[in-house]
């Protein structure tokens, strides 16, 4: 964990050489620095110390917990940062610009013109957290994998018990249920059950709707563990598929596993999503996949790297990605799959086991 502070000021100086401090306002970053998750507090780490302000509620399982960092108690957050700010003569603070709303900002802004300090108010803080944030550690991603496991585990349990007048809610209820059961601490995001029609929304709620022989159903699942996130989709089909169905179905897998054999260290992630775009469209699908081929997962369910039309990032190992094509035919039905990698030294590990065979239950 000091080295995670060591390596955020190392980031940090490869983007702004003016700033005497950093403060970590955002919970989700909050956690990743101290290891502790609470819904309040600051981290403020100076270039060569960090200060951990908590409240009475967590102060004591912070003292415990927290050992990369001094743990404050603090009544009042304003006096203790104060106090900090003297002892090291800190003058510029760099501020996080996404995890941050405008009324915190206008509070501290009005704390910091009595307070002598000035505010650093560009990216480069978030910048550099979500660039360290991308590459997982060992432990990181075993926390991904295990998140990953009960997802599949719940997606295993679930496949026998589906049937032909179950809703798209009832089905969302159920996995969900199947993978708190099975160890998971939330549910990733708000799951995905989409069947028939509904399937050509790649961003479906589930519905009342139920499901019909013949009907592709795409459900996009994932589970939390340790704070980590997991993201897979299936598309599976009930009880028949006509060739049409058929033909798409392998065309996304066809398109996925080209696109998973793309992922390795030194690849363009706009690249990657460009060549899977083309290939789908020349293929007879022409801008029927037009959201991003995947997402970097982890503390959050979308994060860095992004592989996008406009995204600069490139792939090192470390990176967990989604590789998430699909084919999206208006009023008709949707498929797309999903899994989430690795990148290793020299290509990718897959997270995700679940098989990807059209099934028709
Ligand atoms: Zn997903
Ligand atoms: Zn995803």
């Amino acid at each position: 964990m000091t080295d995670r502070l060591n390596a955020l000021t190392n980031e940090l100086q490869k983007r702004t050489e003016n700033f005497d401090a950093a403060l970590i306002t955002s919970e989700v970053n909050r956690m990743y620095f101290t290891g502790f998750k609470s819904s309040a507090g600051l981290v403020l780490a100076t270039r060569d110390e960090a200060y951990f302000i908590v409240d009475f509620r967590y102060y004591e399982a912070a003292v415990k917990k927290v050992k990369n960092m001094d743990v404050v108690l603090a009544t009042d957050f304003k006096s203790e940062l104060l106090k900090i700010i003297k002892t090291h003569k800190i003058k510029n603070i760099l501020l996080e610009n996404a995890g941050i709303t405008l009324a915190e900002v206008l509070r501290l802004e009005a704390w910091a013109k009595d307070a002598g300090v000035s505010f650093i108010k560009t990216s480069a803080l978030d910048d550099a957290i979500n660039s360290l944030r991308a590459v997982k550690t060992e432990e990181e991603t075993q926390s991904i994998k295990t998140a990953q496991e009960i997802a599949e585990k719940a997606f295993e349990k679930f496949l026998p018990t589906i049937k032909a007048g179950m809703t798209e809610r009832e089905a969302a209820f159920e996995l969900e249920f199947l993978m708190r059961k099975e160890g998971a601490e939330a549910s990733a995001f708000d799951m995905i059950v989409a069947s028939g029609k509904n399937g050509a929304v790649p961003h479906a709620q589930p519905s009342e709707k139920k499901f019909e022989t013949g009907d592709f159903i795409t459900i996009d699942m994932g589970a939390v563990y340790n704070g980590y996130h997991s993201d897979m989709t299936r598309t599976i089909a009930l009880g028949k598929v006509s060739e049409r169905q058929r033909e798409v179905y392998n065309l996304v897998l066809q398109a996925q596993n080209r696109a998973i054999e793309q992922v390795k260290p030194g690849a363009s992630c706009k690249d990657i999503d460009a060549v899977t775009k083309d290939f789908i469209y020349k293929n007879g699908y022409e801008g029927c996949f037009e959201h991003a081929l995947g997402h970097g997962v982890g503390l959050e369910i979308h994060e860095k790297p992004s592989l996008s039309v406009r995204s600069k990032d490139v792939l090192k190992p470390g990176m967990v990605v989604t590789v998430e094509p699909g084919i999206y035919l208006k009023n008709e039905f949707g498929v797309r799959i999903e899994d989430m990698l690795v990148v290793t030294a020299d290509g990718a590990q897959n997270l995700t086991s679940a098989a990807k065979d059209l099934l028709i239950l």
